[in-house]
């Protein structure tokens, strides 16, 4: 059943050859005891290793069971060390980590049988070996007899053909010698026990049959046997490998991963510790995640907050920033403390004048803007870029009210005032935002009256400052009276005195005045009759009923202290302006007018900051519009634009005079910009639509500031990484080095390479996942304190703030890592040589 064949067995070692075995022809039978004699380094060792398929022979034929094994495969050998041998080591070759029960049941564990089955036949064979009370303890609680024992029991599991014992009794003393040689022998009742031994005593006792070897030669056999010609006959020469699956080896992943886990548990220490230095580079990028999200959280609130809150503005007169910058250029490239003269500045008045621009306002402008509107509307909400378009008509607003400090009726004419670059009107009273929610999300309601409405259109509010605060130039205009004097103490005014004022409006009708022959005037201001006979008579008053004030968290202001009316009153104010006489007499005259328009308006046409550069007496026509465009902004428009400018003094324009958008984040800004530079592509020469953005600054200063910490912060985590994946790399390869006996008993026992890797990779996945979660929770925990410090130096509360998601990612991401640093690893260890293994100390 097991024939050697003119066997040779060569080493070759730094160029020298070595024949260990020279050509051993020898025949066993099915059972008997055989003890191989010889001298140390006469091959005994080589000779076992090769009949057990642990180590390949150089010529010759192993014969198993009638099977030439010239073209065994590595599984099939697998196969045959898994069922068929039994090793018994002199140095016992337990696994440490393990139970004694483990231990034996490792084979069957290979094998791939059952829990129950392996547990069961391991008692069976313990038992055999008189250890059934030791079962739970490891090989270091036992006697070096008791260890032999196990290693016996461990080779008998598999109920193997052949017990391969290299000198077995060759670290025990007499008695423990005695009794492992007889349960030798009693195994050696229904099998093949070939035992390698020192000491021809225990040989000739127990063996049935003794072989001397000399020098890789047989000198002697007490006993031989040569196999039958029937059976010698029966050899095949070249044995297809074996098709039966049963009988090759397997190892689960779960076996695997479970050996490692006993292995890491006797470690616990060194475990832990590797874990956690595997873990830095996890806590590196846990809080670089951390603070990144919840910086780009606050980032976020900060955008829709406040930094959105920054309207992008598009308003008939804004600031050319081209021309800005190119002016403060010039300004400073001139600076020469050398010059012989003194250098006359242009007045900053001029400077301002000169990087002035009029933005012409057209109805495609209106209609491309409303598309966009309406574009955005269709996206999901998260991808919305804008909050609300606020379109800011000019309402020619008048109203008579009594002045309390002067004791006399006081008429109240609309300034067309729009602030350059905020889009706010910095008039008394400007028409509210057209988004009422998106408006209180930036202000708190701090008074209504006890009849407050929220739908009455005659209702207005009234806009404090900070702490309340109100300028006395504003109460003074609005008619209220201060009785002490406000230069020496703030004075102090109840809200229900603000809210007692009331405001009677005046309509076009009311204020532009034809006499017969169709000569125009305005209502007479110095009439005191008059005026108190228009606040007597008029139908309609507006009262302040609500009082709001700007959160403190809020940064930017959407609106200046001062009093809004309701978008009802206004479009119903403008409403009636189109039905006014001025407007039906100004479009009769327009009519019988081709190019040049004349109107009938005193034009004031005061745009913001220039409003005092305009002529007193206004414009007679185009002409002197384009004029004073070309005055002032270096812009002459259409007789049509010209015309719709009239139009807007007397409330009967249909173009806004400003459009904000008031967007949700800096994305958001950049849409509403990419779409103005669309509709520049199409505008008409030199009518160009150039936005405000007060915010532009800010935006970009903390754009580069986040992508700069970003970049540190991403530098710093890829060095953690990379550093704690060849640090578990090289923890791996350590233990492949440590553990390398172990690699060479699970090859003994019929492991695979592949499952030898397998025990690797399982250690390293528990490494790389344990590493992964003492990151996460010690990242979580340094969170706290980094909160708190950040939030001490900058006020922004719960900046470190790991998603839990990032964190499962980065466990999962710990563990592959880890898995792929150890492959090198546990590839070197699957291709060690199991003799070689097995020698190493
Ligand atoms: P024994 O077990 O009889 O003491 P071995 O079988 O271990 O002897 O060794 C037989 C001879 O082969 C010795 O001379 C030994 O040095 C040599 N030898 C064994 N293994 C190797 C190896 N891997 N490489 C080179 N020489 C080896
Ligand atoms: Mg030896």
């Amino acid at each position: 059943m097991l024939q050697l064949i003119d066997i040779k067995k060569e080493y070759s070692t730094a160029g020298t050859k070595l024949e260990a075995l020279k050509g051993i022809n020898l025949a066993f039978r099915k059972s008997e005891f055989v003890s191989i004699l010889g001298p140390s380094g006469c091959g005994k060792t080589t000779l076992l290793n090769i009949m057990g398929g642990l180590d390949k022979y150089t010529s010759g034929d192993l014969i198993i069971n009638n099977k030439s094994t010239k073209n065994y495969t590595d599984r099939d050998w697998d196969a045959y060390r898994n069922r068929s041998v039994g090793f018994v080591f002199q140095s016992y070759n337990l696994i440490m980590h393990q139970t004694i029960l483990s231990n034996v049941e490792l084979a069957l564990t290979l094998a791939g049988v059952g829990k129950e089955e392996r547990h069961k036949r391991a008692v069976e064979a313990l038992t055999k070996v008189g250890l059934a009370q030791h079962l739970d303890k490891r090989p270091n609680q036992l006697s070096g007899g008791q260890m032999q024992r196990v290693a016996i029991a461990r080779a008998i599991i598999n109920n193997p053909d052949i017990i391969l014992a290299d000198e077995p009794t060759g670290a025990l003393d007499t008695e423990t010698s005695i009794q492992v040689m007889e349960i030798l022998k009693e195994i050696a009742k229904d099998r093949l026990v070939i035992m390698v031994t020192h000491n021809p005593e225990l040989a000739v006792k127990y063996s049935t049959r003794t072989i001397k070897l000399l020098d890789g030669n047989i000198i002697d056999d007490n006993n031989p046997y040569t196999p039958t010609k029937q059976e010698a006959k029966t050899v095949i020469p070249t044995t297809p490998p074996s098709k039966d699956k049963k009988q090759k080896t397997s190892m689960s992943f779960w076996t695997a991963l479970h050996l490692s886990l006993n292995n890491l548990r006797t470690k616990k220490g060194r475990t832990i510790m590797t874990a956690v230095a595997g873990s830095i580079g996890i806590i590196g990028v846990a809080l670089v995640l951390a603070i990144s999200n919840g910086f780009s959280t606050y980032i976020n609130t900060m955008q829709s907050d406040t930094l959105s809150a920054y309207p992008v503005t598009v308003s008939t007169a804004t600031i050319d920033y081209d021309k800005l910058n190119s002016f403060n250029i010039e300004d400073t490239t001139n600076d020469d403390n050398n010059s012989e003269y003194v250098i006359v500045d242009q007045s900053s008045l001029t400077k301002y004048i000169s990087y002035g621009h009029y933005n012409n306002i057209t109805p495609n402008f209106v209609q491309a803007v409303q598309d966009f509107e309406a574009e955005d509307q269709q996206k999901r909400e998260s991808n919305r870029a804008l909050n609300l378009v606020q379109y800011t008509y000019f309402t020619p607003l008048k109203l008579v009210y009594k002045d309390d400090t002067k004791d006399k009726y006081s008429l109240y004419t609309a300034q067309n005032s729009i602030s350059i670059l905020s889009g706010t009107n910095s008039d008394i009273f400007f028409q509210e935002l057209d988004d009422e929610d998106f408006m209180l999300s930036q202000y708190d309601v701090i008074y209504t009256t006890d009849d407050y409405n929220p739908d009455d259109m005659y209702g207005l509010t009234l806009v404090v400052g900070q702490g309340n605060h109100i300028s006395s130039t504003l109460i003074e205009r609005l008619g209220i009276k201060l009785t002490t004097k406000p230069d020496t103490t703030y004075e102090n005014i109840n809200f229900d005195d603000i809210c007692q004022k009331e405001y009677k409006v005046i309509f076009n009708n009311d204020y532009y005045i034809f006499d017969e022959a169709n000569n125009l005037s305005t209502l007479d201001t110095d009439d005191q009759t008059l005026l108190q006979n228009t606040y007597d008579n008029a139908s309609q008053t507006l009262r302040i009923n609500r009082i709001i004030r700007q959160k403190e968290d809020s940064v930017v202001s959407l609106l200046n202290n001062g009093v809004m009316y309701t978008k009802e009153f206004s479009t119903m104010y403008r409403q009636n302006c189109l039905n006014s006489t001025i407007a039906t007499k100004q479009k009769e005259l327009k009519a019988t007018q081709t190019s040049n328009f004349t109107f009938y308006t005193p034009l004031k046409l005061t745009i913001a900051e220039f409003s005092n550069l305009l002529p007193t007496n206004g414009f007679a026509d185009t002409d002197s519009i384009n004029g004073f465009l070309n005055r002032y902004f270096s812009t002459s428009i259409d007789a049509d634009s010209a015309y719709n400018l009239g139009l807007q003094q007397i409330g009967i324009s249909t173009i806004p005079q400003c459009i904000s958008f008031y967007t949700k984040s800096f994305d958001g800004k950049k849409a509403v910009e990419d779409m103005i530079s669309n509709y520049n592509k199409t505008a008409p020469e030199g009518q160009d639509i150039l936005y405000g953005d007060q915010s532009e600054l800010i935006t970009n200063t903390l754009g580069s500031i986040i992508s700069i910490i970003s970049y540190v912060l991403i530098a710093f985590a890829s060095i953690s990484l990379i550093v704690s994946s060849i640090m578990i790399g090289v923890i791996t390869y350590t233990s492949v080095i440590e553990r390398t006996k172990e690699i060479g008993v699970l090859r003994s026992l019929g492991a695979r390479k592949k499952d030898v890797s397998r025990v690797f990779n399982a250690e390293t996945t528990i490494l790389g996942a344990f590493a992964g979660v003492i990151g996460i929770v010690i990242a979580y925990i340094l969170c706290i304190p980094i909160s708190l410090i950040i939030e001490h130096l900058s006020n922004i509360s719960g900046i470190a703030n790991l998603n839990p998601m990032h964190a499962l990612l980065l466990i999962v991401i710990s563990t592959l890592l880890s898995l792929i640093a150890g492959l090198i690893p546990s590839r070197y260890a699957s291709k060690q040589d199991p003799v070689t293994a097995l020698r190493t100390e």
